[in-house]
């Protein structure tokens, strides 16, 4: 019999008490007040962990990995200028490799900031399911379709894939990504929603983030855009969709009867000037909203933890200081995601993936620690963060990520080259 991969993180704090927590292939085997030492498999992995807290890790619902590679490039204009003058022209340019090295220094930052999972939508996938591979994190990589910039077979060759790759790798899922309302027209949306039936896989596309979105879909169609989409019948409980910040009673109405999953991703909105998602609608209507970063290109970082107090803050600037508090918060930047791309992860519990953030606890923005959710929502950095571990394995040695300083030089590299490409 093959040995068996065993971790044993000792005496951590976990829900206001010290336990032991074994991890055994990649799951959370048992969490317990005290698992003996001689209880243990010989090559059990033992990690001191006193003076640290075990967290759920983050899991960010919706980014476009590569382009960190435009972080800073175009900044403070409209969305609509924004993509068609700078974004869709720079990533026109954009090579295999370029995307390959960007997911890593992305896949870096998120290790670096304590995320373990990224729902993922962009172009030249294979390299960024190379890039997740490597890394040891999982991600839900999305095969993106968009009319506007694909011809025919393009879109044969991207259901191809979907069948062909569905089980690429234990740590990838994917994800069928019409891009948006405006990319894609009725006949491909239909096609999209029953190939992701057919596969079992998750629908995941952006809704609704501009006033302008909503106006030039009620021109077209005289419908909404959730309502259009509900027209077209393609919403269900596998369905992801990222914004949701113009959305009316009806249309609320509509997600909470099919079941769909919102992505929340406050700092592009706020950076494009979108407008600003209604929490407090949604928390009574009982629809599950995870968080997510966007890209890199409009955020722009991909810090979940600076993504999460946004979020908890933004919700209340209509005068209700209770809507979204702390755990609330937490929960959609960590078990939301996971549950919306539905991964048996997001809870340190026994029989889920072993994804969890060790965070020290004599950290100074913990400190003192009337609740370990305040801290860690509204007063911690990145640097609070220990080690940070995806099914089982640690991702951070002597404060460094695997190929940390190879993934930068190259990153330099890929930006010098495509200054100098027309
Ligand atoms: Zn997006």
């Amino acid at each position: 019999m093959p040995s068996m991969s065993s971790l044993l993180i000792h005496s951590v704090y976990k829900d206001s008490e010290i336990v032991d927590v074994l991890i055994q292939n990649g799951i959370f085997k048992k969490i317990s007040t005290h698992i003996p030492l001689n209880s243990l498999d010989t090559d059990t992995k033992i990690v001191d962990a006193s003076q640290k807290a075990i967290l759920p890790a983050f899991y960010n619902a919706h980014t476009h990995a590569a382009m960190t590679l435009l972080r800073g490039y175009a900044d403070d204009m409209s969305l609509f200028k924004w993509l068609h003058e700078y974004i869709w022209v720079q990533e026109s340019k954009l090579q295999k490799e370029d995307i390959y090295w960007a997911s890593r220094l992305a896949i870096l930052e998120m290790i670096h900031s304590g995320t373990v999972f990224f729902a993922d939508m962009y172009w030249h996938r294979e390299e960024t399911i190379r890039a997740v591979i490597e890394s040891g994190v999982k991600a839900t990589i999305g095969v993106t379709f968009a009319e506007n910039l694909m011809d025919k077979n393009a879109i044969e060759k991207n259901f191809d894939f979907l069948k062909e790759m569905k089980s690429v790798h234990p740590r990838i899922k994917l994800a069928v990504m019409p891009h948006s309302i405006y990319a894609v027209e009725s006949d491909l949306w239909k096609r999209c929603a029953r190939e992701a039936r057919n596969l079992g896989l998750v629908l995941h596309s952006h809704i609704s983030e501009t006033k302008e979105e909503v106006e030039t879909c009620l021109k077209k169609t005289g419908l909404r855009p959730v309502e259009y989409l509900e027209s077209l019948g393609v919403l269900d409980e596998n369905v992801v969709l990222a914004h949701a910040v113009h959305l009316n009673e009806k249309e609320i109405q509509i997600l909470k009867k099919r079941k769909v999953s919102l992505v929340h991703c406050p700092v592009s909105n706020m950076k494009l000037s979108s407008g600003k998602l209604n929490m407090k609608a949604l928390q009574k209507a009982q629809i599950s909203v995870a968080l997510g970063t966007d890209g890199a290109a409009s955020n722009n970082n991909l810090d979940m933890l600076e993504e999460m107090k946004i979020a908890a803050l933004l919700a209340k600037t209509e005068g209700d200081p209770e809507v979204l508090n702390a755990k609330e918060a937490f929960s959609m930047a960590s078990l939301a995601g996971a549950k919306a791309y539905q991964w048996n992860a997001g809870e340190i519990k026994e029989t889920q993936d072993a994804d969890a953030i060790l965070v020290d606890l004599n950290n100074e923005r913990m400190l003192p620690m009337h609740h370990l959710h305040s801290n860690w929502v509204y007063s911690a950095d990145s640097r609070a963060i220990h080690q940070v571990i995806c099914n089982g394995k640690p991702l951070i040695e002597n404060k460094k990520v695997k190929d940390e300083d190879l993934i930068l030089e190259n990153i330099r590299r890929v930006h010098h080259d495509l200054k100098n490409r027309h």
